[in-house]
């Protein structure tokens, strides 16, 4: 018996979520006949790759294109019309979801993922100083929700923009929730907007099912490139431009977006419970440098912080560049370098952060003079834009 329901090979064992997902499919009503569907007793084969040349079953895949071929023509899609199969795939599966076989995440199959793109768009609207970590693999209507919840209406005026693409009409809608979220449900995701993705993509008859085995989350190792793209677009730190920060960027990126992607349901750095962000222990705002470096703080921390040090704070700087790390900016180094010795308790270390955020304010007024001024050739000399070419190349 055990040895007749194990899959995966040796230490790749498949997700306990797949199995569950992959007995429900195969003794489901909508798949019955499926050719081939059992192998040695009880165990499904999941699997008809089309290039099996010799054994028992080198014909599953072909017999198993014509039991999707019937199935097409029962539900009235034309077997010779484009992209037949996989639409067969996706209007007969009973829940329009599945695990995933390596992680077990539950997808939708629908297009409902945000793609990189998509994030894109979101990055290039300025939204002042609200920080806004986008959530791997958040549905555009929890996306769309969220925005709403944290920037207000102003998010509507954002919308038609934010969701254009070819083909589909975008409507002037209202500034009401319940309209877009139902419009974006019943209207625009059926219409398998291109800047959307699917949590996973059809390969009938490869799989039972006719869907990848792996779903988007697992998808980059299998497709390194597009992983990249993906994380890339979670991890711009705006704010290193607006405070004309120093540091490792790409690093200190690659480790942020990680940190968002992985590890934000950890438990905060003051013991509560997640989601937790990535922190820089330094602000930026004050002058510090953007290090691949950060402690995990939950919503209300990281609120309560708001670009205040402590004392525990001041002493981890000053512990990091005795290894002859670069925390501060160069606008700011030399106020840090001349009060940071003084600094003995939390009252101390808030007096420096106070002073640290005027100096900034001085930096940018200065700046203003300069820009106003019109020399823009000799302000962009102090941009770090070593950072921000390798930032951008890539
Ligand atoms: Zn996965
Ligand atoms: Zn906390």
């Amino acid at each position: 018996m055990s040895k007749s329901t194990e899959y995966g090979s040796k230490g790749q064992s498949w997700h306990p979520e797949f199995i569950r997902y992959m007995e429900f499919i195969a003794t489901h009503e909508t798949y019955k006949e499926m050719p081939d569907a059992f192998t040695q007793g009880d165990k499904i084969q999941w699997e008809a790759p089309s290039n099996r040349s010799s054994g028992k079953y080198k014909d599953t895949h072909h017999k198993r294109r014509e039991w999707w071929r019937r199935k097409a023509i029962s539900i009235n899609i034309d077997p010779n019309s484009a992209e037949w199969i996989s639409r067969t795939a996706k209007q007969i599966h009973p829940t329009r979801k599945k695990p995933c076989k390596r992680c077990g995440m539950i997808m939708e199959l629908r297009y409902v993922y945000p793609s990189s793109n998509f994030l894109k768009r979101l990055n290039k609207i300025e939204y002042n100083e609200e920080v806004f970590s986008i959530e791997p693999f958040e549905t555009i209507t929890d996306l769309v929700a969220r925005l709403v919840d944290v920037f207000g209406d102003s998010t509507f005026s954002h919308l038609p923009a934010l969701l254009q693409t070819n083909g589909i009409l975008v409507p002037n809608l209202e500034r009401s929730l319940p309209d877009w979220l139902s419009w974006i449900e019943k209207e625009y995701i059926p219409q398998e907007p291109r800047i959307l993705s699917p949590g996973a993509m059809s390969n009938a008859p490869d799989r039972f099912d006719g869907f990848h085995s792996f779903n988007q989350c697992c998808r980059s190792k299998a497709d390194k490139g597009r992983s990249q793209t993906n994380l890339k677009a979670y991890t711009t730190d705006r704010r290193v431009f607006e405070y004309w920060t120093e540091g490792n960027w790409i690093a200190a990126d690659r480790l942020m977006g990680q940190i968002r992607a992985y590890f934000g349901n950890e438990l905060c750095s003051n013991g509560h419970s997640g989601p937790c962000s990535a922190d820089h222990i330094g602000p930026l705002s004050l002058g510090f440098t953007h290090r691949p470096e950060f402690q995990l703080l939950c919503n209300p921390c990281n609120s309560a912080k708001n670009n205040r040090m402590s004392l525990k704070d001041v002493v981890h700087l000053r512990e990091v560049e005795l290894k002859n790390e670069t925390v501060i900016s160069w606008h700011s180094k030399e106020l840090w370098d001349q009060c940071k010795k003084y600094v003995s308790d939390d009252e101390t270390a808030l007096r420096l952060s106070k002073i640290l955020r005027d100096n900034r304010h001085t930096l940018m007024s200065v700046f203003q003079k300069i820009a106003d001024a019109g020399h823009f050739t000799f302000l962009s000399t102090f941009l770090e834009l070593a950072h921000s070419l390798k930032f951008g190349a890539s």
